[in-house]
């Protein structure tokens, strides 16, 4: 699809503010939330073969992540709307930090939920990813997406609001940075220096999503929302008791903030969205359904993102040193390797050199850190280890 067609300047999309105290629990205001946003909806549901769920799973700390209960409340519309659970998958890829995406869901509760209603948690991590354009990007032009992003035909994207070191904000937009596996955000990082920079990859990434992915909703949690300078991770925590539904996620974001009454300086990758003219950002194309504006105004509390100063300080950290510290790479044990090449051919980003009969070679400037080598190879003689304090001394 051409990015023009993208184009929506002058057109108009809906959101619904859905006040959770106004409903038995979380599950009934989430089914209630998408049937409100429902008939404006261009697929349907039940006739799709894949579709995936991607909430946020940061880290194993419930705060940080999307609620279980939302995702109870999407599985119980889907089977209302007759949607085979066999065609749902839900998974993440919070990046290589501390766990994956299935340990956080274990830990969370979440993966509980999925297994006994039949569903499949993908760890994003785990299969080879797909080698993906981004014809107008800023700062990323070729990188990869996980597979299950790839193959499905709906996206459920399911984030929380919380502030963010880096980004100022996380939520709508920002969820679909975890499409990207996990080493490879790290290796992204290191375009995006500053946050102008680090607001102009988060656009590039999504206005991929846009592009390739039309048949999205977004269910954001504003149950419970994080706030301060140590968000995403361990921030304060402060009852909003909403949720938004909706289609545009640039339109979730803005309403999202004006909510919290932020008034404050743009937020980088939504201004870059803004610029490209991808996404509904004024309020005043934007319907509202359920309560309004007004009322969410009044009964939630301001809104506090990290000052400019430290988001540049905690920008340059993270890019500079923790990523670089944190990235896994793969380590040959020769001791296991029977030299059959398979790591080479399996390799999406053509890192690994293999001479017939001879060790396979890790090339370090090509690689994304995937660990799909390591996961693939059946001797199992790819180990992942971090780079730690030697990975100050690259620029890759
Ligand atoms: S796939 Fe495994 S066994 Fe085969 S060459 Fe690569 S590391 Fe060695
Ligand atoms: S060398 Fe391994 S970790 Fe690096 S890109 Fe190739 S498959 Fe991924």
């Amino acid at each position: 699809m051409d990015e023009k067609k993208n184009n929506t300047k002058g057109k108009k999309t809906s959101v619904a503010i859905v006040d959770i105290s106004e409903h038995e629990n979380v599950e009934e205001a989430v089914a209630h939330g998408i049937n409100l946003i429902k008939p404006r909806l261009s697929f349907n549901f039940n006739s799709s073969n894949q579709i995936l769920l991607k909430p946020n799973l940061l880290i194993a700390k419930e705060n940080a992540c999307t609620q279980p209960s939302f995702v109870a409340g999407v599985i119980s519309f889907l089977k209302n709307e007759g949607v085979s659970m066999k065609n749902v998958l839900i998974g993440d890829s919070p990046g290589q930090f501390k766990k994956n995406a299935t340990e956080i869901a274990k830990k969370i509760g979440l993966f509980e939920i999925c297994d006994s209603e039949g569903i499949k948690f993908v760890n994003f991590d785990d299969e080879v990813p797909s080698s993906e354009i981004i014809p107008n990007g800023k700062r990323i032009n070729e990188y990869y997406v996980s597979k299950p992003i790839k193959d499905c035909d709906i996206i459920i994207n399911l984030p929380k609001l919380k502030t963010h070191g880096e980004a100022s904000m996380t939520g709508a937009v920002k969820n679909y940075w975890g499409i990207i596996p996990g080493g490879l955000k790290a290796k992204l990082h290191l375009k995006g220096k500053s946050p102008d920079e680090f607001g102009e990859c988060i656009a590039d990434n999504y206005s991929w999503i846009s592009n390739n992915k039309p048949n999205r909703i977004t269910i954001y949690d504003l149950d419970c929302v994080m706030q301060g300078t140590m968000g995403p991770v361990s921030g304060k925590m402060v009852d909003w008791n909403l949720l938004l539904v909706g289609t545009d996620e640039l339109a979730l974001d803005t309403i999202a903030l004006a909510i919290g009454k932020f008034k404050g300086r743009y937020i980088p990758h939504l201004k870059q969205l803004r610029e490209r003219d991808i996404g509904v950002g004024d309020i005043e194309d934007i319907e509202i359904f359920g309560i309004s504006l007004e009322e969410a105004k009044r009964k939630t509390p301001k809104f506090k993102i990290p000052g400019s100063r430290m988001v540049k300080l905690s920008s340059y950290i993270t890019s500079r040193i923790i990523y670089r510290v944190t990235k896994k790479v793969p380590r040959l044990n020769a001791e296991k390797c029977i030299k059959c090449g398979e790591c080479a051919k399996n390799c999406p980003a053509n890192a690994i050199e293999s001479e017939k009969g001879e060790y396979p070679h890790f090339q370090r400037k090509n690689c994304i850190s995937c660990l799909c080598c390591a996961e693939l190879c059946i001797r199992q003689a790819i180990n992942t280890k971090r780079r730690g304090i030697g990975g100050l001394f690259h620029s890759f």
